[in-house]
C-alpha cells in the first residue's frame, strides 16, 4: 500500500481498517503513523487495558529510544512490534515519537 499523500509504499505497516492513512514522513507527530524504522519513546504506563499495562511496564523503560519493527493500525487500536523486543506486541498509546 502507498502514502495517498506522498506516493511512498507503507514499511512495516498493517492497516485494518479502510481510509486513508499518511506515512511517517508525512505525519511525524503521531505514533500510529509510525513505520517500520521509525524511533519511538514510552510516555506513559497510564493507558491502555490493566493487561497492556502489565504487559508494558515488564519490558518498556523511560528515556530508552525504540525502533518500531511493525504496526498493525485498527480503527480503534493499534499495536506496535518493536526491533529492541520481538515477539511482542504494544498498544501504541503508550509511547511518543522520537
Ligand atoms: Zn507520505
Amino acid at each position: 500500500m502507498k502514502c495517498k499523500t506522498c506516493g511512498k509504499e507503507f514499511k512495516g505497516v498493517l492497516l485494518e481498517y479502510y481510509g486513508d492513512w499518511e506515512c511517517s514522513d508525512c505525519n511525524k507527530e503521531d505514533v500510529i503513523h509510525s513505520e517500520e524504522g521509525t524511533k519511538i519513546f514510552l510516555e506513559t504506563f497510564s493507558a491502555g487495558s490493566s493487561y497492556e499495562q502489565l504487559v508494558a511496564t515488564n519490558h518498556l523503560s523511560f528515556f530508552k529510544e525504540y525502533t518500531v519493527d511493525k504496526i498493525e493500525v485498527g480503527s480503534w487500536h493499534t499495536d506496535v512490534w518493536l526491533k529492541e523486543i520481538p515477539e511482542i506486541s504494544f498498544n501504541s498509546v503508550f509511547f511518543v515519537r522520537a
